[in-house]
């Protein structure tokens, strides 16, 4: 086993936060891969199926980078690193925060791994302080200073369903900044069917 493939494996029989949550580490990516998703934590329905973003937000993500769900299930070209790995379990407003016991355990081993990162895609609050910290903390100011945030990486609004409403008040997002991810993506990936 590689030093890479052991601390999958580590990671993956994670039980760091067992007295907090019902640990399913899910995460994806192979040293090769050019592309990161650095997300927030897997909701419940993908805490079931197994499958990062395997729902109507996922559909969505796919069709904004204009890939197939082979291609971005393919962990040699995209990583998907949540900010918590494991379904945080849900409190009054939605979904729980991350729990942070995952970034500081294994976020920098993990981005060590990925050398031949091109690309960081970021998606929410906690990714968008952790990966560009001196950035506007405000996620609509992020998304919009993309073209000063610079080549290698790009903020984006949550694919959610529950977004519309700022994906109808926010329409230079659909003109503007998705031509360029399409073409970003693009220039990084090899197409598979
Ligand atoms: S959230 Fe991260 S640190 Fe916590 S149990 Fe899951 S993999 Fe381990």
């Amino acid at each position: 086993m590689t030093p890479f493939e052991q601390q999958l494996t580590a990671v993956r029989a994670c039980q760091i936060c067992a007295q907090f949550l019902e640990p399913r580490p899910m995460l994806q990516l192979a040293p090769s891969a050019q592309i990161l998703i650095a997300g927030q934590a897997p909701g419940k329905k993908v805490h079931s199926s197994g499958i990062l973003f395997d729902d109507a937000s996922g559909e969505r993500l796919r069709d904004w980078l204009g890939v197939t769900a082979t291609t971005f299930y393919d962990p040699t070209q995209f990583a998907i690193l949540p900010m918590g790995f494991c379904y945080p379990g849900s409190g009054k407003s939605g979904d729980l925060a991350p729990r942070p016991e995952c970034a500081q355990t294994w976020r920098a081993p993990l981005l060590a791994d990925l050398a031949q990162l091109k690309l960081t895609l970021i998606i929410g609050r906690y990714a968008l302080a952790y990966h560009l910290p001196q950035a506007p903390q405000s996620i609509t100011a992020a998304v919009k200073a993309w073209r000063t945030n610079g080549p290698k990486v790009m903020v984006l609004p949550h694919p959610s369903p529950r977004n519309n409403p700022w994906l109808k008040q926010n329409p230079w997002f659909a003109n503007e900044v998705l031509p360029e991810l399409r073409q970003r993506v693009a220039a990084l990936i090899s197409v598979k069917t």
